[in-house]
């Protein structure tokens, strides 16, 4: 299996360096700017012609740098990168608004903020002497002194130098790594976790559960006020164009809390588990899972998201991961003897089984049938389960 790696390494410009890497930060941020800049107005202009807008044709980098003919004097692939960064989160966030996913609109850069630039490995003009831990980078004509203690023999594809805010200079590394993985043929029946889907839990399992990260609630009511002051501001206006700012920048915290979350969330779990049994994706369970907001501010933590980020992260383990069909009917069986209860309605949360009696809790009654349901295809792949 083939995964991209970054390697994150602190490097130690000299000052000349440093003025090397200060400056290309410099032009890439200006590039950057520009460009939007040029597409704020060009949308702001044609904005009731939409043809025009979509015929229209932006500058080039090139032709920035003849405007600024300093530009020429960094590393071009630097400039390449920052356009085509530029282009993409236009992409994102114009793809973010189709499928009602907040993507922030693209925010100008500012010098007091971290600076960063990304350039490519063409032709090894970016290379690492590991014995004495020192980098070479396009444009710099000396090597650069860093301190790690890592070494990989794989081609590096591309790197992004930054400068945090408080003066640090970095290098991430990003590599392409083959993994043998060897998958598991045997599972434990007391690591195989199974897990109904639940609006207000979103995760409910036999012996735990994984609720709803509590920031939803919050940040609902902030971009509701958010949305709220935008539709006041006159179209147009200064403080409208700020409002739009602001709204943009909390849906940005919110998709990174969440993001944030879904990581952490995944992560617990393919740890904790061998196998990890879900319901199928299905459309009704993410409106359900959207069902506690209102529309204006759905906050798309797709469903589809999250399992990807499961699924990898068993995967990489070794580990299984196995959806039950959406159509099994999980909430109606009785977990003890297999009675279906076909009237069981969704508000009912607990019923009792007329055959053998036993009280159910409706969503871990539903996940102890998935785990069964779950074993059952698992053996059907070839996996032993051992109790
Ligand atoms: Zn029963």
């Amino acid at each position: 299996m083939k995964v991209n790696q970054a390697v994150k390494i602190r490097i130690y410009p000299t000052n000349l360096q440093r003025e090397v890497l200060n400056k290309t930060f410099g032009c890439c941020r200006l590039l950057w700017n520009k460009m939007l800049a040029e597409r704020n107005e060009t949308y702001r202009q044609l904005k009731n012609n939409s043809e025009a807008l979509r015929e229209h044709k932006y500058k080039t980098e090139k032709e920035y740098k003849q405007d600024f003919e300093f530009m020429k004097e960094v590393d071009s692939k630097a400039l390449q990168s920052t356009t085509r960064h530029l282009i993409e989160a236009f992409q994102n966030f114009f793809k973010g608004l189709k499928k009602t996913r907040k993507v922030g609109y693209p925010r100008f850069k500012s010098k007091r903020n971290r600076q960063s630039y990304t350039t490519y490995n063409v032709n090894g003009n970016i290379k690492i002497d590991f014995d004495r831990k020192r980098i070479k980078l396009p444009k710099i004509k000396t090597w650069i002194k860093y301190k790690d203690n890592r070494s990989f023999a794989e081609t590096i594809r591309h790197v992004t130098v930054s400068k945090t805010k408080s003066g640090n200079y970095y290098v991430s590394i990003l590599i392409e790594r083959e993994f043998s993985i060897t998958p598991l043929t045997k599972v434990r029946n007391t690591k195989i976790g199974a897990f109904d889907m639940s609006a207000n839990e979103f995760l409910v399992g036999e012996s735990e559960d994984f609720s709803n990260p509590r920031f939803y609630r919050s940040s609902e009511l902030k971009l509701k006020k958010l949305h709220r002051q935008l539709s006041r501001k006159k179209k147009g206006s200064q403080n409208r164009w700020k409002a739009r700012l602001r709204l943009s920048r909390a849906y940005e915290k919110i998709w990174n809390q969440k993001h944030d979350w879904a990581h952490k969330t995944t992560f617990r779990l393919a740890n904790k588990y061998e196998a990890v049994i879900l319901e199928d994706l299905n459309v009704q369970g993410m409106q359900q899972f959207n069902s506690g907001l209102s529309k204006s501010v759905t906050l798309d933590f797709s469903w589809y998201q999250f399992i990807t980020l499961l699924k990898y992260k068993l995967e990489w383990r070794g580990k299984h991961y196995q959806e039950v069909d959406r159509y099994f009917p999980s909430s109606k069986l009785c977990s003890t003897c297999g009675y279906k209860n076909t009237d069981l309605t969704l508000a009912e949360r607990e019923w009792t089984c007329p055959e053998c009696t036993t009280r159910h809790q409706r969503d871990i009654n539903a996940s102890k049938n998935l785990k069964r349901e779950g074993i059952r295809l698992l053996k059907e792949k070839g996996i032993t389960v051992i109790t």
